[in-house]
């Protein structure tokens, strides 16, 4: 081997000292695993290695993905099988990217997220959590779980169904309460967050809810960045599939014009704080502008 390309090996070790596959160990938290995403460009910052993972309890009435919602089945997955796997593709993410879980409902399966995302942290990998916010409860023992799996996450994605807990309700089959209490505890920690809005045609396309929606992310201080996704259709085949019934039939996808209108009304450009993100980088600053 040249004495060039043994520098070359120092150096980038010296940059990238322990992303190293950890050896498999027993007694480790396994997961439910419905899904790998190797090049997820829309779940957090960069490039991210994907999983979703199996169980939801709520019934979006728009949800793609209805195949996530069994608990308990899916393909189980030790935290280290996770992360090896995802190691293969550590090369891609650059200084942004890392892992995402992702759901179904992330926050069900909180001491395998707890457990992988520690391990990510003592290798240097960015961790974002996507959830929906359901099972969010200050009540103990979960309220001191969660905060050991905050300690470890770099992001949260939220989801906002609704702003009206009686339509979140009518739309979900749940309150929302806890959710927004999720947002203002997130807003409180200084724990960076995406929030996300979902726009449906005859349901969150409302100028009255949009603008309370907007008053409402408005209050928070830990948003970098607030997105509108427009409703589509793309995971309608697989009710029919399941034998359930749809029960948005006939709703079509937003104009852009109903798109770009929701944009203004929530002030999503407002929300420019994407900035750089260094694994464990979790306080509150001022966005690189
Ligand atoms: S929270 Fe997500 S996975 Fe669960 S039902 Fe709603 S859209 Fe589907």
């Amino acid at each position: 081997m040249s004495t060039e390309t043994k520098t070359r090996i120092r150096k980038t070790r010296k940059r990238n000292p322990r992303l190293r596959p950890l050896p498999m160990r027993d007694g480790q938290v396994e997961g439910y695993v419905h899904s790998i995403e190797t090049f997820g460009a829309v779940d957090g910052p960069g490039i991210r290695f994907v999983a979703f993972m199996q169980g939801c309890n709520m019934r979006c009435k728009f949800c793609h993905n209805p195949d996530t919602w069994k608990k308990n089945v899916g393909d189980k997955m030790t935290s280290d099988e996770v992360l090896n796997q995802a190691l293969s593709y550590k090369d891609f993410w650059g200084d942004k990217g890392g892992i995402t879980l992702s759901g179904g409902e992330i926050l069900l399966q909180i001491e395998f997220a707890t457990e992988l995302f520690t391990k990510c942290h003592k290798l240097g990998i960015s961790t974002c959590l996507d959830t929906c916010g359901q099972p969010f409860t200050r009540r103990e023992p979960w309220f001191s779980q969660f905060n050991k799996l905050l300690d470890v996450t770099d992001i949260v994605l939220l989801d906002i169904k609704h702003i009206n807990s009686a339509e979140h309700r009518k739309l979900t089959g749940y309150p929302n309460e806890n959710i927004l209490d999720l947002a203002r505890y997130l807003s409180d920690i200084g724990k960076p967050m995406w929030v996300r809005q979902v726009l449906i045609p005859t349901i969150t396309d409302n100028p009255k809810f949009l603008t309370e929606t907007s008053d409402f992310v408005k209050t928070l201080h830990n948003v970098e960045k607030f997105e509108v996704l427009p409703y589509h259709t793309m995971g309608v085949h697989k009710y029919a599939e399941m034998g359930v019934k749809y029960r948005l039939d006939g709703i079509e996808p937003p104009s852009d014009e109903h798109v770009a209108r929701a944009q203004r009304l929530l002030h999503c450009a407002d929300y420019q704080g994407y900035r750089d993100w260094q694994p464990g980088d979790s306080t509150l600053e001022k966005p690189v502008s």
